[in-house]
């Protein structure tokens, strides 16, 4: 059951600032793609979006987007922010988040993820012992989305700060 709680809550991901992340020892921020960074299908990043990340580069606050992504946009965007990428992740499994923590050189408890669902980062978080760093999803572009939204209120829970 606790697989499905985030240990944090935030509006929106550019809500994660590297004076939190500091003061919770998070070296390392994995970034989820789909609703957490841009909406679904699009390719570029707004503004917002690219100064947060630089902000925290400049903070010392190390990125990888480790998406379930199939298609282009998680490389699009590590190369946007010149940052390294894993796709295909397989989320809720651990795998691609484990191997980014292996990849970057930083223990699981120097990490966290953000991320925005529930049934697929929390858990992947969770298992692979990262701080979950839940968002709000950027848009809902289909019925679908809504609905799995709904099912996943009772655990959209976690932290404010
Ligand atoms: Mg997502």
């Amino acid at each position: 059951m606790s697989f499905f709680l985030p240990a944090f809550k935030f509006e929106k991901v550019t809500d994660i600032t590297p004076d939190i992340l500091r003061e919770l020892g998070v070296e390392l921020l994995i970034l989820d793609v789909d609703n957490t960074i841009a909406p679904y299908g699009q390719v570029t990043l707004d503004n917002q979006v690219l100064s947060w990340a630089g902000e925290l580069k400049a903070a010392g606050v190390g990125l990888y987007i480790v998406s379930n992504n199939k298609g282009q946009r998680p490389e699009i965007f590590s190369k946007l922010l010149d940052v390294p990428y894993i796709k295909r992740a397989g989320k809720p499994s651990p795998r691609g988040v484990r191997e980014a923590l292996e990849n970057a050189g930083v223990p699981p408890d120097r990490a966290a993820l953000a991320g925005d669902q529930i049934y697929t980062d929390t858990i992947a978080a969770n298992l692979a012992k990262v701080k979950m760093m839940l968002v709000e999803p950027i848009r809902f572009t289909n019925p679908f989305l809504a609905i799995r939204y709904f099912f996943e209120l009772p655990f959209r829970t976690g932290k404010k700060l």
